[in-house]
């Protein structure tokens, strides 16, 4: 049954009633962690926690559609790095967020299983719709968001991040993309960039809604033409759509990396302002305990000599305790720190001084809401913004995609291919595609500028 759905989808079929009338799968393969496995890594030093031995390829149950929800046949996934925090169970296994979720109504009661369906980006295309859709229809090619919310209460809605049942898909709720099929609100998806391959439309809807709310909208930093911008980990998933984000926007992004050949991918993507944090010997931390204030006067002092004298209005964070209190430092007087993630350690240390005395603030920014999902999404689809994929793997290879993620052996976006047999398929606009491709393929080793 799964092969009549990828043929019919690799076959052009767009016809709704075709797809209406395509057998639903009782089962469907996935890739999980499982809930009696989430203390196996109790007492491993957390550097040594490898996804490879928790992530597992199983076949599980399709679970039956809601109201408001849809079914997708999934093309193409991606790995963000919530799956690496859910594969190595930190900081707390995600199974204790679908418990939570399970107690909520007897539909939500789905989600919580022994296994946990990973994975908050897809590409693929609508199989089935729950009573009360009426915005997407069977044959639909979509990609989905990651922001699931009831809006049963009245605080979400003015901006819906703030829904106190606020979920990410496929991390705090089950059923998610790193899977042949996936179950997902309505209200999760959006139209397919028609330039790009199943991969390639797959692996931004995660980083590129986020850095959208974290840099440009005014739920995040409102970034402005002219804005000096540093971004850490300016190559990674994040940081690559953060590099676009300020470079399409007249803001002069200073990117940091770790590598010179990440250094290269940067200036590649346009930026002239780059720091090797490695090659340049940057260590913010004397030890455990003691920040070693002269390191952020000296990163301060490269941003200047880069910039020829400004400080960053907006300081894109994200690695965390690592960076934090520099982060804090270098930020110009009245500048913004806007965070959204603690990768090296989430009990961050900064000098408040430096704080309230030059006027800076700290924002805190998670995710988008669906409208700033969508003009995230748009922008790709206009060829303002690009996706960075660099590999795709198969399906039955995600524990090795993400133990790359893990270990930051990767760049930019790391692509999954599920019901896709092989890359390069899905393009409708060759034309678009034509005009962008060295843009599209940026990411990938081997392209030369
Ligand atoms: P990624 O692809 O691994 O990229 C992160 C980059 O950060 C790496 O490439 C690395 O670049 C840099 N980095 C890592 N550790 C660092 C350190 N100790 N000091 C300085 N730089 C460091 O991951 P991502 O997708 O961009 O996600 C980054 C973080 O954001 C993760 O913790 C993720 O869970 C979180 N996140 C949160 C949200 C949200 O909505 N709240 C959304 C997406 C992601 P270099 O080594 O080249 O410097």
């Amino acid at each position: 049954m799964m092969n009549e759905i990828r043929d019919a989808v690799l076959g052009g079929v767009s016809d709704p009633a075709c797809f209406a009338a395509l057998p639903v799968p009782e089962s469907y393969a996935a890739v999980t962690v499982h809930a009696d496995e989430s203390d196996m890594f109790d007492g491993t030093p957390s550097a040594d926690k490898d996804p490879r031995k928790s992530l597992h390829l199983d076949e599980v149950p399709t679970p039956e559609v809601g109201p408001g929800e849809a079914l997708v046949a999934v093309m193409a996934s991606a790995v963000n790095y919530n799956t690496v925090w859910s594969a190595i169970f930190e900081p707390v296994p995600t199974f204790a967020f679908l418990r939570r979720y399970g107690r909520r109504d007897p539909l939500a009661r789905r989600h919580d299983r022994p296994y946990h369906v990973l994975g908050s980006d897809l590409s693929g295309v609508v199989l089935r719709v729950g009573p009360g859709v009426s915005a997407w229809k069977p044959g639909d090619r979509v990609v989905a968001h990651c922001l699931s919310v009831e809006l049963e209460r009245p605080e979400g809605h003015d901006d819906t991040m703030l829904d106190p049942e606020q979920r990410i898909w496929g991390f705090e709720t089950n059923f998610g993309g790193l899977a042949e099929l996936a179950l997902v609100k309505a209200n999760q998806l959006m139209p397919m960039p028609a330039h790009l391959t199943w991969e390639e439309a797959a692996c931004s809807g995660l980083v590129n809604s986020t850095v959208y709310r974290q840099l440009v909208s005014r739920n995040g930093a409102a970034m402005k033409q002219g804005d000096t911008v540093l971004i850490w980990g300016a190559s990674g998933g994040l940081g690559s759509y953060a590099t676009q984000y300020a470079l399409r926007g007249g803001a002069t992004p200073v990117c940091v990396v770790s590598s010179p050949e990440k250094a290269e991918l940067a200036r590649r993507a346009g930026a002239e302002l780059v720091i090797d944090r490695v090659a340049e010997g940057f260590a913010f931390w004397k030890d455990e305990h003691t920040p070693d204030v002269a390191e952020w006067r000296r990163f301060g002092g490269r941003i200047r000599e880069l910039t020829g004298g400004d400080d960053p209005d907006i300081v894109f964070e994200h690695p965390g305790r690592d960076t934090f209190g520099a982060s804090v430092f270098v930020a110009r007087r009245g500048g913004t720190i806007v965070t959204c993630a603690s990768t090296s350690g989430f009990q961050h240390s900064f000098d408040n001084r430096y704080l309230w005395m030059h006027l800076k603030r700290i924002v805190g920014t998670h995710f988008a809401n669906y409208h700033e999902a969508w003009q995230a999404n748009r922008l790709v689809a206009r060829g303002h913004i690009h996706p960075t994929l660099s590999r795709s793997y198969h399906l039955e290879q995600t524990a090795d995609a993400v133990h790359d993620v893990r270990r930051n052996a990767h760049q930019g976006k790391v692509g999954v291919l599920c019901l896709a047999p092989q890359e390069g398929l899905g393009v409708r606009d060759h034309e678009t595609r034509r005009r962008h491709a060295r843009a599209i393929s940026l990411y990938r080793p081997g392209t030369t500028s």
